[in-house]
């Protein structure tokens, strides 16, 4: 496989991934890849910390600016030492969670830090996660109005939000509001409003020249296909919306494939119609 562009490591993502960061590295090499982008999470403000979080007593001060500082400087310490042997891109995932606040501290991100690039990506909507458990799913489908297709439409208006805010070179996991839905697999089409708003987010992310990632972690989670959906994808063909991101495989470690090169190939033939989609990510580096 010869690149991801989306990790997370245990050490500075303790939340959802394993290893130190320096193992991930190690495991990008064992699979012959040629090209890792490090990407780990943003920090977020006390209000937004996730139940474990909260529990350790982890806190914006305490955790998360230090948190994102050592990373930034492991990540550098890693560039050099394997110099020549896999090109490190070391770069971010975004928040979406409260606009200005949002906004402010991607810019504090970039500025401090001026990554290679970043992720922009959308975890919450009305504040509240979407991709965590089924009870805050729930509870943000409530506050927006009790319905998928009503809660689909607030994801993507934030969505949208996000990208006319921030212009995000890679948009991450485009769809991710179907993972704990009634019908995680059902076309948006029929919906719309819902239909609408991707189409119009699918043409934004074009017109500045952004880049959609095809991410796998929906195949790990039991969803039958990779983000976006491969309806998503073929508007790309008709609209030419966006260019693509190489592969998926956005935890390099504990994958559930076997043969994850020769799935990815094919996922990304499937999904994109398009084999060479190699190059972008080339060009995001420094
Ligand atoms: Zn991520
Ligand atoms: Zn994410």
């Amino acid at each position: 496989m010869p690149y991801s562009h989306h990790s997370h490591s245990g050490q500075f993502c303790p939340g959802h991934a394993r290893d130190r960061l320096e193992e991930v590295v190690e495991a990008a090499l064992s699979k012959r890849m040629q090209v890792l982008a490090l990407t780990e999470h943003m920090p977020r403000h006390d209000d937004d910390r996730y139940p474990e979080e909260v529990e350790a007593g982890m806190t914006f001060a305490s955790y998360h600016l230090e948190n994102e500082r050592a990373y930034f400087e492991e990540a550098e310490r890693l560039r050099e030492k394997y110099q020549g042997r896999i090109d490190l891109l070391v770069g971010f995932e975004g928040e979406w969670i409260r606009p200005q606040e949002s906004a402010d501290l991607v810019r504090r991100s970039l500025d401090v830090y001026r990554p290679d690039f970043f992720i922009g990506s959308v975890h919450h909507v009305h504040t509240i996660p979407i991709d965590y458990d089924g009870e805050m799913y729930g509870r943000a489908r409530q506050v927006a109005g009790g319905t998928d297709e009503r809660l689909f439409e607030d994801y993507f208006d934030s969505q949208a939000d996000m990208l006319r805010s921030l212009r995000p070179p890679v948009v991450g996991h485009f769809d991710l509001i179907r993972l704990k839905s009634d019908d995680p697999d059902g076309s948006f089409v029929a919906m719309k409003g819902v239909w609408e708003r991707i189409l119009n987010n699918l043409d934004y992310i074009a017109s500045y020249g952004g880049v959609l990632e095809i991410n796998t972690a929906s195949l790990r989670k039991g969803l039958d296909e990779p983000y976006p959906k491969a309806e998503i994808c073929q508007v790309r063909h008709t609209r030419r919306a966006g260019r693509w991101a190489p592969p998926p495989e956005p935890f390099v470690f504990g994958t559930a494939f076997k043969e994850p090169e020769a799935k990815t190939n094919t996922l990304i033939k499937q999904q994109t119609g398009c084999p060479g989609a190699k190059d972008p990510i080339l060009s995001l580096g420094r």
